[in-house]
């Protein structure tokens, strides 16, 4: 399979290069050449699958023989070690769980398979391979966890001291082996920022081998498609040829676009709802047909607070770049902190089940498309924890979130963090006797 810039300014690579490179050359994002359409015996077996089993078929088809079949499965199997449950509020309202993983977010799905491609396309690299990555809380961790112990990688992050919630720096700067915490006094944006300088930094890229891991790579977005025929599988195994209707929590749009994608190779989708915060770029889009990024502005579903979403153009690609086409499958929905807080504490007095405000968002627009469409089935991706929002939670819910194992144990270990003042100096020597140059 080969992979073009949604820029069109360079040839197609093959998978290696597009992960690898991870944004093209051209500063275009990675999409497949073709979409290939999965077989019919797949859906009829689809009901009885495993996520694993349908990892496995889902990936073959876009990656081809790049990574020998049980090279590819050993991954999927270490990748996908935990449950992604469907849990039924009502018989056709359901929410996907995807917080079962080391981080407590949906992005340990595609940051745990992502890690294990590359280090499997670098292993015959001799000098180590050092991923770099700046950090507001969230992406930080599930890159950390998801990279933690693979062999031949360093992984460093940068984050803002003082800046991320002590629940997100447990989750990095904890961990130890290969994974290393620098504490920056500055703000997010100063981490990034020294994160570009190091990689437009040609000398220093001849002393060692630097890469991203940010949330761009196809090898990010592909795993996050499985777990849309995840839940369309568990469903048909409580109703024949469900009607399902996917409500999507978004940011960067990857998830969504991953979901178009499983769409595209035949996956059964009635629609698709764009669900966002105060940030409604895409909703914006998809009622005015004018695209308008902006900063983004802070609300409590943080992880979603995105002006201009990096996906967008992908998501452009997969209709052709038709306003009208997207228009079709895909209905954009914006709320407020005000309604976020209402609908967490609606789903706990209705359900008694606690959703975090990314997934309360997800509702909002499941309940809205619902009154219309009463006979769907609408399936909520919840993409965190509630306990790790559980501030949130508890003032609309008046309920303490259970703390999960997986971050008991974070937060009983020591933060390990190098402190660094804002200067690039200071990180450029700390890289090299990283990879033991003298400096
Ligand atoms: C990253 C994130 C999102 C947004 O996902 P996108 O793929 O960027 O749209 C939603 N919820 C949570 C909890 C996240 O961490």
């Amino acid at each position: 399979m080969q992979y073009f810039s949604t820029n069109q300014q360079i040839l197609p690579v093959d998978f290696r290069q597009a992960v690898i490179d991870g944004l093209a050359k051209d500063r275009g994002l990675f999409m497949p050449e073709e979409i290939p359409a999965l077989p019919a015996s797949f859906f009829q077996a689809l009901p009885d699958l495993s996520l694993r089993e349908i990892a496995r078929n889902v990936a073959w088809l876009f990656i081809e023989k790049e990574i020998p079949g049980p090279v590819l499965g050993q991954i999927i199997e270490e990748a996908l070690n935990f449950p992604i449950p469907l849990v039924s509020l009502e018989p056709n309202l359901h929410i996907l769980e995807l917080f079962h993983g080391p981080t407590l977010a949906f992005k340990d799905v595609g940051a745990r398979f992502m890690s294990r491609i590359m280090a499997h396309f670098l292993k015959d690299t001799e000098k180590k391979v050092y991923v770099l990555v700046a950090t507001s809380g969230d992406t930080g961790s599930a890159v950390a966890q998801g990279f933690y112990k693979v062999p031949g990688i360093e992984v460093i992050i940068l984050y803002p001291s003082g800046k991320v919630s002590r629940v997100q720096e447990v989750q990095f700067s904890t961990l130890g082996h290969n994974v290393t915490s620098l504490e920056v006094d500055g703000t997010f944006d100063d981490c990034q920022r020294l994160v570009k300088t190091a990689f437009a930094d040609a000398t220093l890229r001849e002393e060692m081998y630097l890469t991203s891991a940010n949330s761009i790579n196809f090898a990010r977005l592909l795993p996050q498609s499985f777990y849309y025929f995840y839940a369309y599988a568990q469903l048909a195994g409580r109703v024949p040829n469900p009607e399902v209707v996917f409500s999507v929590p978004s940011g960067n749009y990857g998830n969504l676009t991953a979901g178009l994608l499983a769409e595209q190779t035949g996956l059964p989708v009635q629609s698709f709802l764009a669900a966002s915060n105060a940030n409604d770029t895409v909703p914006e889009y998809l009622t005015t047909r004018t695209f308008r990024p902006r900063p983004s502005v802070a609300t409590l579903s943080n992880a979603m607070d995105v002006g201009d979403p990096s996906n967008f153009a992908r998501m452009q690609c997969l209709f052709g770049h038709s306003w009208e086409g997207m228009q079709t499958r895909v209905s954009g929905y914006s709320f407020t902190d005000e309604q976020t807080q209402k609908a967490i504490r609606e789903v706990w007095d209705k359900y008694g089940y606690l959703i975090d405000p990314h997934g309360a968002v997800g509702y909002l627009a499941a309940t809205s498309y619902r009154q219309m469409h009463p006979a769907t089935h609408a399936v909520i991706l919840a993409t965190a924890h509630p306990a790790k929002f559980s501030e949130a939670v508890a003032l609309a819910t008046g309920q303490i979130p259970p703390v999960p194992a997986q971050l008991e144990t974070c937060l009983k270990r020591e933060k390990v963090s190098v402190h660094m003042a804002n200067d690039y100096g200071q990180l450029r020597a700390f890289l090299l006797r990283q990879q033991g140059v003298a400096v």
